[in-house]
């Protein structure tokens, strides 16, 4: 497993970013991600995991079971051996599972919320409950999912990349998401509710 590690000249907090979480899809995260860990802009301390798997077996990362895989235990080390305020898990997702993603009644089907739009195919929301408990209240813990017929367009993954440099380069949670509010103001606006919704305003979105 490649891993970068990138440590500001101030001290910041510590931001995990990984991909490649199961199946096939580091394919599409790696390099993404190869192109974040080159940035010059960041604050406080990266740890940047292009693909956490190759060729893994596909395990939804929303069952118990994931985490008893390799690829799932070997996220829960680095997320205790880090302790990352920031969380960041680049995924990528097939043409067929886009309705099943976004479905209004998600919760209702499997039990989380759907993903956000936001417009171009990236989907963004709210990451595992399962994994979400690993994280203190005020960690901010984002999923993004990029469509993988689409992740050698140009502009796709400009827009992916903008995303996670925006996260990379701020030092506290609310600078990003006033930023990202800014960017995508319907869609953030539907996601964070939703997530309210579903941790009936425990946590603050993300
Ligand atoms: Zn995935």
């Amino acid at each position: 497993m490649k891993l970068y590690r990138l440590t500001a000249s101030e001290a910041g907090p510590t931001k995990l970013f990984v991909g490649g979480l199961h199946g096939k899809e580091g394919l599409y995260t790696a390099p993404i991600l190869e192109q974040l860990a080159k940035d010059v802009v960041y604050a406080g301390k990266a740890i940047i995991v292009p693909c956490l798997i190759e060729h893994g077996k596909y395990v939804d990362v929303l069952s118990e079971e994931y985490y008893r895989s390799r690829a799932g235990i070997e996220l829960l080390q680095l997320i205790e051996n880090y302790k990352p305020h920031f969380y960041f898990e680049l995924h990528a997702y097939g043409k067929h599972s886009y309705s099943g993603l976004t479905d209004p009644e998600r919760e209702l089907r499997i039990g989380v919320p759907p993903f956000v739009d936001c417009g171009t195919g990236i989907l963004l929301g709210s990451i595992a409950p399962i994994l979400r408990r690993k994280f203190s209240e005020r960690s901010f813990c984002v999923t993004i999912e990029v469509p993988n017929w689409k992740s050698e367009d140009e502009n796709v993954r400009a827009e992916v990349l903008r995303v996670l440099r925006l996260a990379l380069s701020k030092a506290k949670r609310e600078e990003v998401m006033e930023v990202l509010r800014r960017w995508y103001p319907a869609q953030m606006q539907k996601a964070e509710e939703l997530f309210r919704q579903y941790y009936r305003n425990k946590l603050k979105a993300f």
